[in-house]
C-alpha cells in the first residue's frame, strides 16, 4: 500500500514530515509490514495556502497479511491526534493506494492501466507547477479506486495524492525524476517551542567535511546556519545532500541537544522540477518559469533594498515584465545591479502580478556596446545632434558625422549562471553546486 499525507501542520506547530516519521517508526516497530524510505515532495512553491515549504509526504508499506485495516486506522488516528486541527489553515488529507490498485497502475499492460500511471504522473507534476482544486484530487482518486480520508475542508488531499503519485511513478521508473535526500532530525517533545541547542562550530565542521555531497547546511557568504528552522515545529535540523553516507557522516559530526528520532527522506528538493521552460501563451500567476529575454531598463534599488529591472521577453515581441531580486537574496543583488540594458539573460523564478521573483539568472550575452555622440576629428569634443535623424555636428569646427559612435566598454559582470544564496533558496530550487557536480553547464557562479 502507498500512503500519502499532507496539511497537518500550522505556523505554531507540528510538521507533516514528523507525523510521517512517527508513523513509519510505529508501523515498523509494530510489525505491520516492511516499509520503504519515505518521500518528501515539495509542491508548487507559490501556493498561497502553504505553511512554509509546501511539503507533502508518502511511504510504501508491504503490509503483513490481514493487517490492512489496522494500518489504515492507525494512520487516521495519528493524523487526528497530531494534526493542528485548531488552526483554520490546517486541512489534513490522506490517501491509501492499496496493493491491487498499485499493481494495476504500475504493471498494467492495457491502454487504460498505462493511462492510470500517466494520470498520476500528470497530477504530481501539476501539483508542483500549477494550481489544483480539491475536486481534481477527488475525481482522480475515485477514478483509480484510491481511498481518501480528510478532515475539515480536506485540502491536504491535493498534496497527499501528489506525494503518493510521486512514489508510484518513482517505484515504476526510478530514473524518471531527479531526486536528492534529506536526513531530518526531530526534537524531544518537551523541547518543542524552546530555542534549539545546536553547536555552531560542529555544524561548520560537518559542512566542511561533507560539502558538496551535502549542501545548504550553512551559508558561507552570509555566515549563517541554514539547517534548522526558526519555527516552533518538531524539527531540530535537516541535512540535505546527494549521498546517504555523507548525510549520516555530517549528522555524526554535529553536536546538539538529544534527538527524539531521525528519518531519511528521498525528496524532489534541489531539483528545479517546479520550473516551466518553453512556455507558450500567457504567463500565469503562481507559476514558476524559465524565460529568455533582454534587459530593458537599468536595474534600480527600491525601498526595502529590493533590486528590479525590466525584461523584454524574446518569445513575445510585445511583452515586458519586471524581475525582482528581493532584499533577503543579499549578495545575489550585486550581480543584478551590474546588469545593463541590452544584456541577454535567462531568468528563473515564480511569476506574480507581472513580476518574476528571481531564483537564478543566466547572463547569456553581455551588451558591451555603448552608442555615444561621435567625437569631432579636429577638436576631439563630442558632437551635438543636428536634429532628429540629421546626424551630428561640431558647431565650432563645422564638421559633420551621420551616425553615433559605438564604444566598447568593459563590464564588471561575467557571463554565466548565478543563484540566490542558501539563506534565500527555496527547498525545491536546484543549487548550482549540483549542476557543477553533474558537469551540466560551463560558466557557473555558485553562491559559494
Ligand atoms: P510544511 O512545509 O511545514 O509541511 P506546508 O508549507 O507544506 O507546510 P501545508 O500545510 O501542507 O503547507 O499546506 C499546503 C496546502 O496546499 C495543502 O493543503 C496542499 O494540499 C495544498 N497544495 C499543495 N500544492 C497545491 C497545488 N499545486 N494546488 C493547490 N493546492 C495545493
Amino acid at each position: 500500500m502507498i500512503i500519502g499525507i499532507d496539511d497537518t501542520d500550522s505556523r505554531s506547530g507540528m510538521c507533516t514530515t514528523y507525523l510521517c516519521a512517527v508513523l513509519v517508526d510505529e508501523l515498523e516497530q509494530g510489525g505491520y509490514g516492511t516499509l520503504s524510505i519515505p518521500r518528501l515532495v515539495r509542491l508548487n512553491p507559490c501556493i498561497p495556502f502553504k505553511t512554509r515549504g509546501n511539503g507533502a509526504v508518502s511511504f510504501a508499506i508491504r503490509i503483513a497479511a490481514g493487517r490492512e485495516r489496522e494500518v489504515k486506522e492507525l494512520v487516521k488516528a495519528r493524523v487526528q491526534e497530531l494534526a493542528e486541527l485548531h488552526d483554520e489553515e490546517t486541512n489534513p488529507g490522506v490517501v491509501f493506494i492499496d496493493e491491487a490498485a498499485v499493481h494495476a497502475i504500475s504493471k498494467g499492460v492495457s491502454g487504460e492501466e498505462k493511462g492510470a500511471m500517466q494520470k498520476l504522473k500528470n497530477f504530481y507534476e501539476s501539483a508542483v507547477r500549477d494550481v489544483l482544486s480539491i475536486e481534481a484530487a477527488y475525481s482522480l482518486s475515485s477514478e483509480l479506486n484510491i481511498d481518501c480520508f480528510g478532515l475539515k475542508n480536506k485540502r491536504g488531499l491535493i498534496g497527499a495524492l501528489a506525494a503518493a503519485s510521486f512514489l508510484v511513478v518513482q517505484q515504476a521508473d526510478p530514473s524518471r525524476y531527479d531526486f536528492t535526500y534529506e536526513l531530518m532530525v526531530y526534537r524531544e517533545q518537551e523541547r518543542w517551542g524552546t530555542p534549539r541547542v545546536i553547536d555552531e562550530a560542529s555544524v561548520w565542521h560537518a559542512d566542511e567535511a561533507t560539502y558538496p555531497s551535502t549542501w545548504d547546511t550553512v551559508d558561507w557568504a552570509n555566515k549563517k546556519l541554514v539547517l534548522a528552522p526558526h519555527s516552533p515545529c518538531p524539527v531540530l535540523f535537516g541535512i540535505r545532500g546527494c549521498r546517504v553516507d555523507a548525510l549520516y557522516h555530517a549528522y555524526k559530526l554535529i553536536r546538539a541537544e538529544p534527538a527524539e528520532r531521525e528519518m531519511l527522506f528521498i525528496t524532489n528538493q534541489g531539483t528545479d522540477v517546479h520550473l516551466i521552460a518553453g512556455v507558450q501563451g500567457r504567463l500565469q500567476d503562481y507559476h514558476s518559469y524559465v524565460l529568455d529575454g533582454s534587459v530593458d531598463s537599468m536595474p534600480r534599488t527600491i525601498e526595502g533594498g529590493h533590486v528590479v529591472f525590466a525584461l523584454s521577453l524574446s518569445d513575445w515581441a510585445s511583452d515586458r515584465i519586471e524581475c525582482i531580486a528581493y532584499e533577503p537574496t543579499k549578495g545575489f543583488r550585486d550581480h543584478i545591479r551590474k546588469l545593463r540594458k541590452g544584456d541577454e539573460v535567462t531568468v528563473y523564478g515564480s511569476f506574480k502580478r507581472g513580476t518574476i521573483n528571481l531564483e537564478k539568472i543566466a547572463v547569456r550575452q553581455l551588451n558591451v556596446e555603448v552608442r555615444k555622440n561621435p567625437r569631432c576629428e579636429h577638436c576631439g569634443k563630442r558632437m551635438e545632434s543636428a536634429g532628429r535623424g540629421q546626424g551630428y555636428r561640431c558647431k565650432r569646427c563645422k564638421t559633420y558625422r551621420a551616425d553615433k559612435e559605438v564604444v566598447i566598454v568593459a563590464r564588471e559582470l561575467e557571463e554565466g549562471l548565478y543563484e540566490v544564496p542558501p539563506v534565500a533558496r527555496r527547498h525545491i530550487a536546484k543549487p548550482l553546486i549540483r549542476m557543477c557536480m553533474d558537469g551540466e553547464i560551463d560558466h557557473l557562479h555558485p553562491s559559494r
